[in-house]
């Protein structure tokens, strides 16, 4: 298999991410920000499970001094790992991250709600970042076009990587190359064929940008794990991808040995020690979406179950609902572990309804716009329960919630 070649991007002083490199795994803290202790210790122990570059969420202004703080008692214990500021709604706090941190992660649905302003304000985030030294990820996602976004281009893999391909030429005519770029969505088909596309136009443009490649709101556990092997090695397997998330509703460390698995898998030297279900779903999964196959061959000996779970996650067979649950992070708003396990169990009977269980109210809503139904964290022990997009009710005591849902959906 032959590795795209894109050009490299620097991360920091120690990074490079593209050009035909490794494959760089990374993950994202899901403390809160403002609580550097936390945070500080979060990230020394994800470097020390292998990650290679951290993305903390900061919701604002008021959080960049707490950003600013544990770079530097991470620097200071040592621990020089490039952070990405991980950024929504505001575009003041994007440029403000730009010289505190390695990169910053801003999401061209959400950067400023008006388009013309919106070009404005990334320049102006490009120059920031060049006098820095700063990596930029263009990072959209499926859930969270932004209107300007669907009304300009629509709401398909196409319209994800047409829409990309602006803020790209943005970067161009600015003469600004160090841009890492992705198009994550929750449902695999949509991801792989995004991705596709964009890798056509970029090459159709001249300048190809390394690839960071994710399912979003994968869920947890066992399916978690699988649907994000799934739709990464579709794209991994024909040399498309330069860095990595897997995303779990699970304590970010144990993201990084499955993105870490699936790195390897496709590295010349092969995982040391092999995962029989993660082999499956990076074997069969792929041909399973693109319609290579319509099953997994009997001989395979990949037990029902499993491949009951590889089927869906490569959106073939649902035998279960679909759940949407976003890995939680500094913006979470209650125990979403707890709550997604509890959802899992009690709607596990509604075969092929979509469910989202997300983590906060500035983000959840956008991103599960693919959801049947939603549950969605306020803050403060209450919740919001959504249908088709649209909250049906708000301000829910926790205790009663998941029992609300129920009810609503009948
Ligand atoms: S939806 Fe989840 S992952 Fe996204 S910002 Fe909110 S809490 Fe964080």
């Amino acid at each position: 298999m032959e590795r795209l070649k894109t050009i490299e991007v620097r991360i920091g002083d120690g990074l490079v991410i593209g050009g035909g490199r490794p494959v760089v795994v990374q993950t994202m803290c899901n403390t809160h920000t403002s609580d550097v202790d936390a945070t500080v210790t979060q990230c020394l122990e994800l470097a020390a499970a292998g990650a290679q570059m951290i993305r903390v969420t900061v919701p604002g202004l008021q959080d960049v001094p707490a950003l600013r703080e544990i770079r530097s008692r991470l620097n200071d214990a040592g621990c020089h790992i490039p952070l990405v500021a991980d950024i929504h709604f505001s575009s003041d706090t994007a440029v403000a991250c730009a010289s505190v941190v390695e990169k910053v992660r801003i999401n061209p649905g959400n950067f400023h709600p008006d388009h013309q302003k919106a070009r404005q304000k990334f320049a102006e985030f490009l120059e920031v970042c060049r006098e820095h030294g700063t990596a930029v990820r263009v990072g959209l996602n499926h859930g969270s076009l932004g209107k300007y976004i669907t009304d300009l281009y629509g709401n398909t893999p196409q319209a994800m990587a047409l829409a990309a391909m602006e803020w790209l030429q943005m970067c161009i005519d600015a003469s600004f190359f160090n841009v890492v770029v992705s198009l994550k969505a929750s449902n695999t088909v949509v991801m792989v064929q995004a991705y596709r596309e964009l890798v056509r136009l970029m090459k159709e443009s001249g300048v190809l940008f390394p690839l960071h490649l994710g399912v979003t709101e994968a869920g947890n556990g066992e399916s978690g794990r699988i649907k994000s092997c799934v739709g990464i090695a579709s794209l991994l397997r024909e040399g498309i991808g330069d860095t990595i998330r897997v995303s779990l509703t699970e304590t970010p460390v144990n993201e990084l040995p499955v993105a870490a698995y699936l790195a390897d898998y496709f590295s010349d030297a092969g995982p040391s020690v092999r995962n029989p279900m993660l082999d499956a779903a990076i074997k069969w999964g792929p041909m399973l979406l693109d319609r290579e196959i319509d099953a997994i061959p009997e001989s395979a000996g990949v037990d029902p179950h499993l491949e009951d779970e590889i089927m869906q996650a490569a959106r073939r067979r649902f035998y279960r609902p679909e759940y949407i649950a976003c890995p939680g992070c500094g913006r979470t708003m209650y125990n979403m572990e707890e709550t997604f396990e509890q959802v899992k169990r009690r709607t596990s009977h509604l075969k092929g309804m979509v469910i989202a269980v997300m983590g906060c109210i500035v983000n959840g809503p956008g991103e599960m716009a693919d959801a049947d139904w939603g549950y969605v964290g306020e803050g403060g022990g209450r919740v919001s329960i959504y249908h088709k997009g649209e909250p049906v009710l708000r301000h829910v005591p926790d205790s009663e919630a998941i029992d609300k849902l129920l009810e609503l959906i009948g």
